[in-house]
């Protein structure tokens, strides 16, 4: 399979090709254009020069652009799903839930394109505003230049160029290297779907040089990223005046009361694990059970977490595949070790089959130790004692990154104070921090991010607003 860049609505060759490999087999999968800097420069004039004829496309327009692409995605459902699996390394499994939620990711940016309006505003309750008539309007704000990480490369995507349509704008949107399959199948679809040519360029290539000249046009009003806190970051320091959004990653906890129903929770402790190998932003990463229940606690995790079935991310029963990269793998060997040193005990896991990482618990590790204060980004997750809620409040809070946490108890006084103090962008009372569906406001504090995707929040930062005023003076 070889594939070409997008740009102004053709599929454009570039001088470079990358092979690209299998995360699981390590086979080539396909052959990946690198585009050259006038390449980015050119998908960056396509979509400046197109957002005339989107600016021009009525609101009902754009949403049944994007319902009809929800509706053709749903129709491909199995092989989009295989593309994600392959490219991704992703679980089959788990991926047919990504694609589900894609499929409404793009539904709720057809229904938020309906809505995009500003309000009226008061004047007259100024002594100088009287005579005035004031409203806003929201326009869309230009060209946005999107970056997007390998852990969910069509949901993910989906989160930007849906609400991109939405609001009227035009895109230039760099996938991640490992994951660049999954984002020319969309744009084939919305080609299908006669989005017209320009509004959507994808070119791909390293971070460093596409990302980089994304972030440096001037042509480009908005970088919507999602990935490291490492570029994130440098992202935010090159983007001067250009709004910049970021959805960066996370060490993110839960916290387990005393009293509460075991059998239900530790599935879902499970599951928020170590789901994709660990490989999400939201992944549960600590938790932290109360001393009265934490050796029943272990005892239950480990059994329930020998019931997943590791192996080929494209067989229909695999649970855990292979991390990314054979370097995340020996980091994540590394990290393990370093806990142990550090005093740590491995309850389960800690070892490979073949490529994969075993899902692993961890028991009493300090938190200075990599597993805990850094992010994992794998089938790694800590259980530590706590002697009451403030203590794993307070450890929760000991972090750099702040993108969502949880509290599982049956009281409500501790439910209600845990929602105050913890700080993070959403608090899941009982719940893992790892839920998460499509509308709902998703970002985080300190070095998880600012700004907030979800429909309705991602329209907004990707709109302006224009205040007009009538004197009838
Ligand atoms: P990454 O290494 O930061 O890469 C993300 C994207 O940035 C890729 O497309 C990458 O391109 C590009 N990039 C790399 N260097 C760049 C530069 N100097 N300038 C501009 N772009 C550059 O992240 P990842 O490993 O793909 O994804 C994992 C991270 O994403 C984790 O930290 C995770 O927590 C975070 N994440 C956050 C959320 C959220 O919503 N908060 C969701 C999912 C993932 P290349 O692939 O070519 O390097």
């Amino acid at each position: 399979m070889k594939k070409h860049l997008f740009i102004a609505g053709e599929w454009v060759e570039s001088s470079q090709y990358e092979d690209l490999f299998s995360p699981f087999t390590r086979e080539k999968i396909a052959e990946i254009p690198q585009a050259s800097i006038e390449q980015v420069d050119y998908a960056i004039k396509a979509a400046y020069e197109s957002r005339a004829i989107m600016t021009s496309i009525p609101a009902y327009q754009r949403a049944e652009i994007l319902e009809n692409l929800a509706r053709l995605l749903k129709e491909k459902e199995q092989q989009a799903a295989e593309i994600i699996a392959l490219e991704a390394g992703k679980p089959l499994k788990t991926a047919i839930g990504e694609v589900r939620r894609t499929i409404e990711t793009y539904k709720f940016a057809a229904e938020e394109a309906k809505r995009i309006h500003g309000e009226t505003i008061p004047m007259d309750a100024a002594i100088g505003g009287v005579g005035r008539v004031g409203y806003t309007m929201r326009e869309p704000i230009g060209v946005v230049g999107a970056i997007t990480p390998f852990n969910f490369p069509m949901n993910l995507v989906a989160h930007k160029v849906g609400p991109a349509i939405a609001a009227g704008n035009t895109i230039v949107l760099k996938p991640a290297s490992q994951t660049p399959i999954s984002a020319y199948f969309l744009a084939e679809l919305l080609e299908e779907v006669g989005l017209p040519k320009g509004v959507l360029n994808i070119v791909t290539g390293s971070g460093r040089v596409v990302g980089d000249r994304l972030v440096s046009s001037d042509k480009v009003s908005m970088i919507t990223f999602t990935g490291s806190p490492a570029v994130g970051i440098g992202i935010r320091n090159k983007a001067g005046l250009k709004k910049v959004t970021l959805e960066l990653g996370s060490n993110a906890g839960v916290i387990i009361d005393k009293g509460v129903n075991l059998e239900k929770i530790i599935p879902r402790c499970v599951t928020g694990a170590f789901s994709n190998q660990g490989q999400v932003c939201i992944s549960l990463q600590r938790i932290y059970v109360h001393k009265d229940i934490y050796g029943e606690f272990t005892e239950k995790f480990v059994e329930e977490t020998k019931k997943l079935v590791c192996g080929d991310p494209l067989s229909p029963n695999t649970d855990i595949s292979s991390l990314i990269s054979p370097k995340d793998l020996e980091r994540s060997l590394h990290w393990i070790e370093e806990a142990i040193s550090e005093g740590a005990k491995v309850a389960v896991g800690g070892t490979t089959a073949g490529n994969v990482l075993l899902p692993t618990a961890i028991l009493e590790a300090k938190s200075y130790s990599k597993i805990s204060c850094q992010e994992v980004f794998a089938p790694i997750v800590l259980i530590n004692p706590i002697s009451s809620i403030e203590e794993g409040i307070g450890y929760i809070n000991d972090s750099r990154y702040g993108l969502q946490a949880g509290i599982y108890t049956n009281d409500v006084q501790t439910a209600l104070s845990s929602a105050k103090n913890l700080h993070v962008g959403g608090v899941m009372i009982n719940d893992i921090p790892t839920f998460r569906v499509d509308q709902m406001p998703y970002g985080g504090v300190k070095e998880s991010g600012t700004g907030r995707e979800g429909l309705k929040y991602a329209v907004e930062e990707m709109t302006e607003m224009k205040l007009v005023v009538w004197n009838q003076a």
